[in-house]
């Protein structure tokens, strides 16, 4: 399985993330949590990303490109992954589509978590006291939601016109969700092969 996880911050991607790698046996990688590994690590790439972290910012297209090639070009990526904040704008989704493209794979699906902006500011805000995130005050939420709103539709637009989106409704119990994921992944993927598309290397 190849698949991407989209949804604003705080709409449980991360959780949930976790539950499907598990499932299908793939690694979840987040570039967030790439990026404040290597912010609490102190390295080079810490150091360049650190205060664009902090103010919510997007690190710019092609160090974070790179960066996820790297960590696709792994072993344990080589028959399937789950990404989860990645691709964030459409030079990262013609990046994800060249990077397939030259190694003659594809996307599954591109699995959309659905949640409102309040409910999820909420949420964010008691994650943050909870964990302790130096980027998760309320004013750096709001922005990093508008960010998010701003950017994504393109993204989605994509990715429905490419057949691949599987919208889930994020609001519940994570095995509530949880399970909606499974039931919806399954279906859109057993319908593809009942299509006869599923020729997918
Ligand atoms: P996340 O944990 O996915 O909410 O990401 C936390 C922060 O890491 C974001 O606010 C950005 O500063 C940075 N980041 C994560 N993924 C990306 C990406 N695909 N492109 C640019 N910046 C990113």
């Amino acid at each position: 399985m190849r698949l991407l996880i989209m949804g604003a911050p705080g709409a449980g991607k991360g959780t949930q993330a976790a539950k499907i790698a598990e499932h299908y046996g793939i690694p979840a990688i987040s570039t967030g949590d790439i990026f404040r590994a290597n912010v609490r690590q102190q390295t080079e790439l810490g150091k360049q990303v650190a205060q664009i972290l902090a103010a919510g910012d997007y690190v710019p297209d092609e160090l974070t490109e790179r960066i996820v090639v790297d960590r696709l070009d792994q072993p344990d990526a080589a028959d399937g992954f789950l990404l989860d904040g990645f691709p964030r704008t459409m030079h990262q989704v013609d990046a994800l589509d060249d990077y397939l493209t030259e190694r003659g794979r594809q996307l599954d699906a591109v699995l959309v978590l659905a949640a409102k902006p309040e409910d999820l500011i909420g949420r964010l805000l008691k994650r943050a006291e909870i964990e302790g995130r130096e980027d998760d005050t309320e004013e750096t939420i709001r922005y990093r939601m508008e960010v998010y709103q701003r950017n994504t539709k393109p993204l989605l637009d994509h990715y429905d016109q490419a057949g691949l989106l599987v919208r889930v409704d994020g609001l519940g119990t994570t095995d509530e969700v949880c399970e909606r994921i499974f039931a919806a992944l399954d279906a859109a993927v057993d319908g593809r092969a009942a299509a006869g598309n599923d020729d997918r290397p």
